[in-house]
Parts: C-alpha cells; structure tokens; sequence
C-alpha cells in the first residue's frame, strides 16, 4: 500500500455500494453545498464532492506542513505591518493590475488618515503539494498562502467520521482509527473569539461579509455556531448593505444597522467580479473603521502572488525576521521556484526558460480563487503575447510542482463512480491575533486536504475541480 488502496480500488461493485454509504454519512454529517441552482437558498442541499477513500500522505511533511504554520503567520504578519516592502514589492505590479491597485489606493488612504484599528486577526490557510523528487521521494512544497477568505475549515471538520465510516464498513478499523481528528471551524473561531474579547465591547457583533449567492454557506455556518456558542453574535452582511446602513462615529467605530461592530471577516472581497464601485467604497468605509478586519487591507496585500514571489528573493526573509535564521530557513525549505516577470533581464531570462520548457512552469495574475492561472499551451502564447509589454510585470511565474498521481474515486451528485488518477494539495489553517505590537496567539488549527484528478491543471473545491479528502499518514 505504497500509494494507495490497491485492490479495493478493482471491485465496482463494492465501490459503488461503499459510494452510497458514503454519501449518506455525507449528508449526516453535515458535508455540504447548495446546489449550483439554488445558490441562494438551503431548501435544496447536496453533499459536497469528496473522495470515496482518503489519501495516502506522508507523515513527516503532514508533520512539517505544521511545524512551519507559525513561522508563515509571522510572515505574513511581519509584511502586513511593513509599507515600504509592500509599496516597493507592489509598485510595478500596481500599474499593470487595475484590481491590486484597487486594493493598495486603499490601504494608502488608511495609512495617510491613520491606522484606526489596533488588533490583528489572521486566519489564513498555507496550501502545499507533494513535489516528486529525482529520487521519487516527496518534498513539501508551498503552493501559496492565502490570507483572506481561507475556506472550508468548517467542512473539514466533517469529512473523517464519512472516511472512517467507509473504511469500518470494510472491517479496517485500524486503519479508520488513523484517520486524525480536525476541528479547523473551532480553532478559527477561537481566533475570531479572541479578537472580539480584545476589542473589548460586549454589546458589539462579528460582521461576516457574505455573497449574496454563496454554495459554501454550511462552511460558514461551522464558524458562526462556534461563536454563537460562546454568545458571540454574528450578522451576515453584503458589501451593498455596508454601504447602505454601515457608519462610522467620531472614534472610527463601525456600526451596522445601528449595532457595533467588533470584528469584520470577509468571506467575499478577493476577486475583481465582487467590487462594484459602491462596494469599494464599502471596503474603505470598513478599512478605515477601528473594527478588526480579518484580514485587513495590508495583510491583504500580503497574500498577493507578487509578494510570494518576492519573498523567495535571497535575504528577503532574513529582512522581515531579523535574527531569526531557523525559521527562515524552516520557511524557505518549502518555497518552490518563484519568477518575477517585471521588465528587464531577470524577467526576460524567465520567459526564455518558461517557453524552453513550459511544463515545468505556471503562470500567475494576482487573483484568487482558482481558475486564473496559465499552463502549457496557454501559458506560451501568453508569454509570447506579454513579453515585450509592460502588462508582463502584472504576473509571475512559478515552478510547476508535480506529485506521483494515485487513483481514487471522486464523489459527485450526478456522478458515476469511477477511479480516475489523482493528486492532492494540503492546506494548514493558521490563526494569529496581534495587539500593537505584541503577537498575542499564534497557532495552527487544523487542516484540509483537497484532491482533484489530474486532467485539470488548475482549480479548487468552489471551482468545482477539486474534491474534499483526509489525509491517511503513512
Ligand atoms: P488561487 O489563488 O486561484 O487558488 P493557486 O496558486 O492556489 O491560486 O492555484 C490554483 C490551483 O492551481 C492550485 O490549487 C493547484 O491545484 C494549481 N497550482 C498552482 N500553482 C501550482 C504549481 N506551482 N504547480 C502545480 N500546480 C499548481
Ligand atoms: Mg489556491
């Protein structure tokens, strides 16, 4: 059992009736989207897609994608909090990419009025996949971090009772009990617990910035449960409601129809299709307000490619976490090969070696949420398109990373089940709160595995690419 589950994977018929089981635990335990009809509304419910058998990670990198978690929450904070490498870092890319210019214009507006807010709050989630060394050993490589928005910690927390069930009904309940426990929704709601207390107003609410149309809400709903548990309140709001019915007082506290606000997390806001012009100006009202944004605009920023790729410049790291050389080389032993592409010779050289080889390369705009990214064929006529124009510096390039495939089986409403070729990408949820200067917590809370056939370059499990999974250790 080196890779996989061998023989198991032969039987359809098996496979078929442990599906049905499966998906029925699935939908008990609460693994679930709305459908893609009916984004709006719950009346009408399906699981969300995941693999029928969890998936075979090495523990030493589960290991080591947890150890470095708090070093990467320091990272990112320690950027957040240092304009002149964010504006340096940015500058080239902010006159070719109209959404992150969007984004800095703000967090300059706040910066010159005064920074009101004076906790921090990250929840964020480092993602990695398995690169396949020359020796066919696997090597932990970060994919990117992301810092806002960092979904599926609440679904996460579902998905080992559905695989433990499978593999009990296959009387391996030894193997069933190594599937780990995660509880991501509960740790970032003690993150979210943490901020609300230090913000110190009783009376005052979590906003939660919502999408009007959002298949993901269950996932949200883990994290709200959690604060309502410890009689911390949450309202869910649209930008355009912010916009509406959200004030400031003399004090820059915020108000939402007339109720404090202590905290601000965002579960929208990362992708240029989400600002209207009113909604950006609901994000500055909110970005200028005393009330802890998680994340706020820096640390924001601080998720952004270009940054990533910045950071994996030699004495980078060594700046932002000075006289700390165990966690620099901790976090740098999972960078992966990262290229800038702003004009001059150190981009011009990237190309050439991009288009010498472009399977070994990604190509990336600064966006989130899956699906924006260029490959192969693609990234070529890309490149040749961009190489001699400024528009270039708007994108970096990275090392393309590329794990041993296993086959699974992919679980879908709709979906006959078959074994197909996989790969899985690991995130480590991370949750850190700073007050002034001093880092209050810090601390990692679980984690998410996601596994999408090999066929698709690109994608996550919103993006309807990827399937939920668990890690098997091995
Ligand atoms: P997004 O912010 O859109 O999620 P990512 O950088 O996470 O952007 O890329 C999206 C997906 O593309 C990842 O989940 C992964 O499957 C794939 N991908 C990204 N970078 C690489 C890479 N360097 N090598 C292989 N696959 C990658
Ligand atoms: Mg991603």
């Amino acid at each position: 059992m080196a890779t996989g589950w061998g023989s198991l994977l032969q039987d359809e018929q098996q496979l078929e009736e442990l599906a049905r089981q499966a998906v029925d635990r699935a939908l008990a335990e609460g693994v679930l989207l709305r459908t893609l009809q009916e984004p709006s509304s719950s009346d009408v419910v399906s699981y969300a897609p995941f693999t029928l058998f969890p998936s075979l990670v090495p523990s030493a990198l589960l290991e080591q994608a947890y150890a470095v978690q708090m070093d990467f929450n320091m990272l990112v904070d320690a950027v957040s909090q240092n304009a002149a490498f964010l504006e340096q870092t940015l500058s080239s890319t902010i006159k070719r990419d109209n959404f992150t210019a969007h984004l800095f214009n703000i967090y300059k507006q706040v910066l010159k009025e005064g920074i009101a807010q004076t906790v921090f709050l990250g929840l964020n989630r480092s993602d990695y996949m398995f690169q396949r060394n020359a020796d066919g050993s696997p090597v932990l490589k970060q994919i990117e971090i992301n810092t806002i928005s960092a979904s599926f910690g609440g679904l996460a927390s579902r998905t080992p009772a559905v695989h433990r069930h499978v593999l009990n009904v296959l009387s391996k309940t030894k193997e069933a009990a190594k599937i780990l426990s995660n509880n991501p929704s509960k740790g970032l709601a003690q993150g979210i617990t943490k901020a609300w207390e230090l913000y110190g107003s009783a009376n005052a609410l979590v906003l939660l910035i919502a999408q009007e149309k959002e298949r993901n809400i269950f996932d949200q709903r883990a994290i709200e449960n959690e604060l309502l548990a410890r009689n911390i309140h949450v309202i869910r709001r649209r930008f355009e409601d912010v916009s509406e019915k959200g004030s400031l007082d003399q004090d820059r506290r915020l108000f939402m129809d007339g109720q404090e606000v202590a905290v601000v997390y965002f579960r929208d806001g990362y992708m240029p299709s989400q600002y209207s012009v009113q909604n950006w100006e609901a994000r500055l009202l909110l970005e200028r307000s005393c009330a802890i944004k998680c994340p706020d605009i820096a640390t924001q920023l601080a998720g952004t490619k270009k940054v990533q790729q910045e950071l994996s410049r030699m004495g980078v790291l060594e700046m932002l976490l000075p006289g700390q050389p165990e966690t620099v080389a901790r976090l740098r032993a999972t960078f992966a090969g990262l290229y800038s592409l702003d004009m001059g010779e150190e981009g011009d050289q990237a190309i050439t070696e991009a288009l010498a080889a472009p399977s070994q390369f990604v190509l990336k705009p600064q966006r989130e949420g899956g699906g924006n990214n260029l490959y192969g064929e693609e990234m070529v006529q890309a490149l040749e398109h961009l190489k001699d124009s400024e528009e270039r510096a708007s994108y970096i390039l990275m090392e393309k990373i590329e794990p041993e495939p296993f086959g699974n089986c992919l679980l879908r409403p709709g979906s006959p089940v078959r074994v197909v070729q996989c790969i899985s990408e690991l995130g480590i949820f991370g949750v850190y709160v700073r007050q002034g200067k001093t880092l209050v917590m810090n601390k990692h809370v679980g984690h998410l595995l996601r596994t999408k056939a090999i066929e698709h370059a690109d994608g996550g499990v919103a993006a309807g690419v990827a399937v939920l999974d668990n890690p098997y250790p091995v």
